[in-house]
């Protein structure tokens, strides 16, 4: 199978040099020629494996210059990083189950894809006959930057820089980052909020001299966001993974078809939803949940995607995004490839900050999304309230999902059975839960830990335990003008 650009089809690439690019030449996303399809049997055959075989089973039939055996392997080694099965199916209701995606190292769902793709990489970089050193920047709002630590610390021939915003992150996240062991590891602040940390990492790719002279020492820039399709077709398993789990356990019928829930921020897990359903995995409905940053929401209403609006700092930072990058693949696909119009959609993105999708093609939209967004109030509540009914601790992410569901459920007529995805454990973000749940404002995010865990009974996480007792191991504050220096620094120490 080729992978195809989103804005010219005839710019065709072999997975590995998908992975390898991360981005296509002409700006484009790679996006899969065509789609494997799962029978009935492929999933019933899974039903018998670990999430392991299953995730290989699915990676192995899109990154087809892979060897299952390979692929195997990877997965079992990013599988051993978490604390028991990666991707549990809970049930709360009748036709209300939850899938927990925050079992991983980090505890948050990027955790599954961020381990895989470190060998992915490695390996993309044998297959390409590549042997320059990578150098891993990224740019994070909390979350992916320590996935992302943890996934490549001490790989070999592959560096990784991480930069936050000094301003934007919870204080469990920061500690997080800033006490990451590792000798191909830094990380450092930036003095500003999440766009400044952005746009500075995006300088620093753009800046082709830079290439250059890191290109003399052997050394190529490359990213680990949810554009590269090393992210994206590892978290295709997880919505697999929970069908096959409704379908061995007998709470749907073979063939039954399912709506899944999930908190949406760069559009990556839910266009990971989306590629399953394409492959033949019965789903009805996806629905798109987003917090009051809601310009997905706007956007499958009207057809109009204006990112000229405010933005604010919610209690789910993760989806605190303006430009969602993988929507450019969904409408590729609904447009049925359509290359020109996805240049002119991104073009007029980029200058005018907006564009708008035809009645058609929004109906098309609408075929497959349902979106909506729960404001801080409404996802501050929706905490507190399934607390009470079911003594389930969400987190503001997951609450946003479940806030949106039920708005859904009280109007649309659609009565499939849902799976609501949770992305993070409540522990990463204690202090707005806590608050939730009881009312009082911690600020300190360490105690707000100790605290959740006493009020709730639940254990905190081993990652998470005396975080602020870890020694911390990157102090730097940085002017976004600095970034190229302390990376030149970090990449000839
Ligand atoms: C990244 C993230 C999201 C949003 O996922 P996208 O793939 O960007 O849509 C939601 N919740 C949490 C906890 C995250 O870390």
């Amino acid at each position: 199978m080729k992978y195809i650009s989103t804005r010219n089809k005839l710019n065709k690439v072999s997975p590995s040099k998908a992975i390898l690019d991360g981005i296509a030449a002409d700006g484009g996303l790679y996006v899969p020629e065509s789609f494997p399809v799962f029978l009935q049997s492929d999933l019933l055959d899974m039903a018998d494996m670990d999430y392991a075989g299953r995730l290989a089973c699915v990676m192995s039939r899109f990154l087809t210059d892979f060897s299952h055996e390979e692929l195997l392997e990877y997965a079992e080694s990013a599988e051993a990083k978490f604390d028991g099965d990666p991707c549990p199916l809970v049930k709360l209701d009748e036709g209300v189950y939850i899938v927990e995606l925050f079992h991983g190292p980090t505890y948050a769902f990027k955790d599954m894809a961020l381990s895989v793709m470190p060998y992915l990489l490695s390996a993309a970089k044998t297959k390409q006959k590549n042997s320059a050193k990578t150098l891993i920047l990224v740019a994070t709002s909390g979350d992916t930057g320590k996935a992302a630590l943890e996934g490549f610390k001490d790989i070999d021939g592959i560096d990784i820089a991480v930069f936050y915003p000094q301003d934007g992150v919870s204080g469990v996240q920061k500690a997080q980052m800033t006490t990451t062991e590792g000798a191909n590891v830094y990380v450092a602040g930036i003095d500003g909020n999440f766009d400044d940390a952005q746009t500075a990492v995006k300088d620093v790719f753009a800046d082709a001299g830079f290439a250059e002279r890191l290109a003399l020492k052997g050394i190529e820039l490359s990213s680990a966001n949810s554009i590269n399709i090393g992210r994206l077709i590892p978290q295709v398993a997880y919505y697999f993974s929970a069908y096959i789990d409704l379908l061995s356990s007998g709470e749907i019928a073979d063939g039954e078809k399912i709506d899944f829930v999930v908190p949406t921020g760069n559009f990556g897990n839910i266009l990971a939803a989306y590629y399953a359903k394409k492959s033949g995995l019965p789903i009805n409905r996806l629905i798109c949940a987003s917090n009051k940053n809601n310009i997905l929401t706007d956007f499958f209403t009207t057809g109009e995607y204006n990112a000229s609006r405010s933005f604010y700092k919610t209690a789910s930072p993760s989806m605190d995004i303006l430009i969602s990058s993988n929507l450019e693949r969904f409408l590729f696909d609904l447009s049925g490839g359509d290359d020109k119009l996805i240049s002119s959609l991104m073009t007029a993105l980029k200058q005018d900050g907006r564009y708008s999708v035809s009645n058609s093609l929004l109906k098309a939209c609408d075929s497959v999304i349902s979106a909506g967004f729960a404001d801080e109030k409404r996802t501050l509540s929706t905490i507190e309230a399934f607390y009470n009914a079911y003594e389930y601790v969400l987190d503001p992410h997951t609450a946003v999902a479940v806030g949106v569901f039920d708005e859904y459920s009280e109007t649309a007529a659609d009565d499939a059975k849902a799976v609501v995805v949770s992305t993070a454990s409540p522990f990463k973000f204690a202090s707005d839960v806590y608050r939730a749940l009881t009312g009082t404002r911690l600020d300190d995010s360490f105690l707000a830990v100790t605290k959740l865990a006493e009020y709730t009974g639940l254990d905190v996480p081993d990652g998470l335990k005396n975080l602020e007792k870890r020694p911390r191991i990157f102090g730097d504050i940085l002017q976004k003008q600095d970034i190229k220096d302390a990376v030149k620094r970090f990449v000839t120490r």
